[in-house]
């Protein structure tokens, strides 16, 4: 059976049925964006850019402020209604989606002045025959998002957020599967005044990512699954814009033997588990040092079977909640049942739990694994931890880079500089030691990933960057009214030449 979110045509629009995961009930619906309405909206939005960038840094803080405040005084609905459309408990969508929102609010509200202002080039021995170069960053005008269902809050809003602090206007396409937690961002922006047509929200599946893909932006910021992100490239290159891509992971997880056992073991039944496995940087794998296995896995093992499954998301006493669709549901069973007919071993966990409704799948932890199972080399994005040992740290490494993706990982070990080594060999776009995943809540620390899991970066200064057009200025005060490298080539330009190159030998001149 195919997710239950389908287009329903009604007399005069088609609309989106958004579904509860939990318990199949159907939370609301919302209008299909049309081509001709999409077509106006991107008007609309390069018109009001304009306005937005003229505010300044300053002229525009007032509205992320008023956005922060808003946020603060209504945390607990908007989580309680990302949870009902995505099926994550509360308390996950109130930590991993609403906070993060906030804090990134008030971190590039304040700093995004101080990241993107005028930075001075040295220009070494230039500088003496009057030149001057410096960077000055313009935002790149309007940005289209492009949103996954797994964070539906924090992904595209903290993409919004950075966009909109850099003068650019935005517009959003959350994905189809939770369209509503995409209107609870309009409905904020809204709250906040923030000025008309400077950010709006489009609805549709696929085919209206498309379309906005084509619209004619400035830029597309995009986080999904490879395959739709090699297609929003191969679309994107046919008018040359640029694109951000966030793609899946297949995140490794090594556990070195003077590790503190049962933080790593509690650290990986959370990085595997939380939000039922549906994180890009979820520890999709996880190598332990053979001498530790067994006490290792008996741990991992105990701490899943505590985890409270079900779809109670709202009264805090649920751990692990439902999973978005029956199409994610399916490939997760395909890959137990794939890696169980090669041999793997369930330790638990490993079916439906037959008294939920919705979309559930149990914690499952799994060992006797090896390459040749998809579970450990595609993307599962589902509750699968499976644990494999290792010999020698070099075979933990080769076993960590053995993989299409490359996004994050981690390595526990209570010998730092040892675990740092292996972090430096690991490939990947962040590589924590003794945690994972969170790093997407520090606003300062840049996210994304290599290979398969897509190019560019979100979050800190380096995200930043990706919202505006770094521009050159060059200034000549004068000085030289003739330059020794410009016509008439002649005598003394010949001398010039030998000048620099002899300098360059004998004094290395040109070199600060
Ligand atoms: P998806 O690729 O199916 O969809 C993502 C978005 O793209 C949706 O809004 C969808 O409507 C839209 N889309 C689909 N086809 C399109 C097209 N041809 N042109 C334009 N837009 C199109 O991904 P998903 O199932 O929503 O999300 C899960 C995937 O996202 C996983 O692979 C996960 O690892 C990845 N992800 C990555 C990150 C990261 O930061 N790297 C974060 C979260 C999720």
């Amino acid at each position: 059976m195919k997710a239950i979110k389908l287009r329903e045509a009604d007399a005069m629009k088609e609309k989106l049925v958004s579904i509860n995961p939990g318990n199949l009930s159907k939370v609301g619906e919302v209008d299909i964006t049309t081509k001709e309405e999409l077509a106006e909206i991107v008007r609309r939005a390069k018109q009001a850019q304009l306005g937005w960038e003229a505010l300044g840094f300053h002229g525009r803080r007032p509205f992320f402020n008023s956005l922060a405040a808003y946020l603060l005084d209504n945390w607990q609905e908007i989580a309680k209604s990302i949870s009902l459309e995505n099926g994550k408990p509360y308390l996950e969508a109130t930590l991993a989606e609403v906070y993060p929102v906030i804090d990134d609010i008030k971190y590039f509200a304040k700093r995004a002045q101080r990241l993107l202002s005028d930075a001075k080039i040295p220009i070494r021995l230039f500088k003496f025959i009057g030149k001057k170069s410096y960077m000055t960053y313009r935002p790149v005008g309007v940005v289209g998002i492009i949103s996954p269902w797994n964070y539906p809050y924090l992904i595209p809003f903290s993409e919004v957020i950075m966009a909109m602090v850099a003068g650019n206007a935005v517009i959003l396409k959350p994905s189809e599967l939770t369209p509503l937690t995409g209107g609870k961002i309009q409905e904020a922006m809204d709250a906040a005044g923030f000025p008309r047509d400077v950010f709006s929200v489009i609805y549709g599946d696929g085919r209206t990512g498309a379309e906005l893909v084509k619209a004619g932006l400035s830029k597309i910021i995009f986080t999904g699954s490879v395959a739709t992100g090699k297609k929003i490239m191969a679309a994107a290159a046919e008018s040359l814009t640029p694109v951000v891509l966030e793609l899946g992971g297949k995140d490794p997880m090594v556990v070195l033997k003077d590790a503190d056992l049962d933080m790593a073991a509690r650290g990986a039944v959370w990085a595997a588990f939380m939000n039922s496995g549906q994180t890009c940087a979820s520890v999709e794998r996880v190598y332990v040092d053979e001498s530790i296995r067994s006490e290792f896995t008996e741990l991992v093992v105990g701490h899943t079977m505590k985890l409270r499954h079900g779809d109670r998301l709202d009264d805090h006493s649920t751990d692990v909640g439902a999973m978005i669709d029956e199409r994610q549901l399916a490939i997760v069973e395909s890959h137990v049942a794939d890696a169980v007919s090669k041999g793997a071993k369930v330790l638990t966990g490993g079916k439906r739990p037959e008294a939920l409704k919705g979309y559930f799948y149990q914690p499952t932890v799994l060992d006797t694994v090896d390459h040749r199972m998809k579970i450990m080399t595609e993307e599962t994005f589902g509750p699968c931890l499976p644990i494999m040992g290792f010999r020698t740290e070099e075979e933990a490494v080769r076993l960590a880079n053995d993989s299409r993706y490359a996004l994050t990982a981690s390595v526990w070990s209570k010998d730092i500089g040892r675990a740092t080594s292996i972090a430096r060999q690991i490939v990947a776009g962040t590589v924590a030691i003794n945690d994972h995943a969170m790093t997407y809540g520090i606003p300062e620390t840049p996210w994304g990933g290599s290979k398969e899991s897509g190019f560019g970066r979100t979050h800190s200064t380096i995200g930043l960057m990706e919202m505006v057009e770094p521009v050159h200025i060059h200034v000549d005060r004068g000085w030289l009214r003739r330059k020794p490298w410009w016509y008439p080539y002649g005598d003394s330009t010949s001398r010039f030449v030998r000048a620099i190159i002899w300098l360059t030998r004998h004094l290395g001149f040109l070199i600060d």
